[in-house]
């Protein structure tokens, strides 16, 4: 073999190596973990007991949804003919916020709207469309603001709240462009310098990391002190301390707070064939001034994707839709 040729095979032997020896991103798998799970925080007049804002709802007619209700339901093998839309609207907000659901969904309309509502308005209205689909335990995973959720997630406060998170990790705390704060060195660099990550879960991804204190952050700001807590929380100082400067304004409940911004409709678009043969299709509205989202650096659009698949991955094996596979490092 050519010195040349013996080179490159060691070249791709050592890329190979790198890239199946890659470790998740996230918090060191060698940190300790301070719960078991953050499910705890909804109970015992938690997270759970948040007042929900008064809405109304009013449901579309058969024949046509949001783009993305559309999406979401194909992701789920949910025939869209079968979706029911729902225009929710808080008190608190302007705007609409569209709830969408299959009909063999375990959660009721106004379960899930109880739900959204229980998020304070300067953190809800950073997430767009949300859909409920079956499954057979709760589970929920978040993709360019849309949140998806599988089985009955009903009472189940903190999942909706780390769904909201990610939206605020991108859009809320950071650049205000999609970058996610939680890919910062600065968050790493502050989890590195703590003993513990909320639990095992805020390992798998430093984005589930900083969404997982946010939860705790939630609690913190509307139901107890964190700093209370049995056992305290002394061992993730540092990542407590941020995450609740970062969204003191943003997850507190304050009676008076009004939303003040919103993200554009998706287009409406056919359920499909049976609606087009009902003649609900014709001269159907088309919105086309969508904005989209900036461009983003692709090495950070390629990071966000991957958290997207990884949520989407993670939520399915919770909800019981496939069998989890175990991470071998
Ligand atoms: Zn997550």
């Amino acid at each position: 073999m050519s010195p040349f040729l013996s080179d490159l095979l060691l070249i791709s032997l050592a890329l190979t190596c790198c890239v199946l020896a890659d470790l998740p991103d996230g918090p060191s798998d060698s940190m300790d973990e301070r719960f078991d799970n953050l499910h705890w925080l909804d109970l015992n007049g938690g997270l759970n007991n948040l007042s929900y804002q008064a809405y109304t709802v009013a449901q579309w007619a058969f024949g046509t949804v949001p783009q993305a209700c559309f999406d979401m339901a194909g992701d789920r093998q949910c025939d869209p003919h079968e979706l029911e839309v729902f225009d929710v609207n808080y008190s608190d907000a302007k705007y609409t916020k569209v709830i969408c659901r299959c009909t063999d969904s375990p959660m009721q309309i106004w379960d899930i709207a109880d739900d959204i509502g229980r998020v304070p308005v300067k953190a809800r209205q950073w997430i767009n469309y949300v859909g409920s689909f079956n499954a057979p335990d709760c589970s929920a995973y978040s993709g360019a603001n849309h949140i998806t959720i599988l089985g009955n997630c009903a009472e189940r406060a903190s999942v909706t709240i780390h769904e909201v998170a990610h939206s605020l990790d991108g859009w809320a705390v950071y650049k205000g462009n999609g970058a996610q704060y939680s890919a910062t060195r600065e968050w790493k660099r502050t989890v590195g310098k703590d003993t513990c990550v909320p639990d095992n879960y805020a390992k798998s991804r430093w984005s589930e990391s900083w969404a997982q204190v946010a939860v705790l952050a939630a609690y913190h700001f509307n139901v107890g002190s964190i700093w209370d807590l049995d056992g305290g929380v002394e061992c993730m100082r540092g990542q407590m301390e941020k995450v609740i400067q970062q969204l003191e304004g943003v997850l507190t409940f304050r009676e008076a707070d009004r939303c003040d911004r919103h993200w554009p409709e998706d287009p409406t678009v056919c359920m499909g064939d049976r609606a087009i043969s009902e003649g609900l299709c014709e001269g159907l509205e088309v919105i086309t001034t969508v904005e989209r989202y900036p461009a983003l650096d692709p090495e950070v659009q390629r990071g966000i994707e991957e958290d997207e698949n990884s949520r989407m991955r993670h939520a399915e094996e919770e909800s019981g839709l496939v069998v989890a596979r175990k991470f071998k490092a």
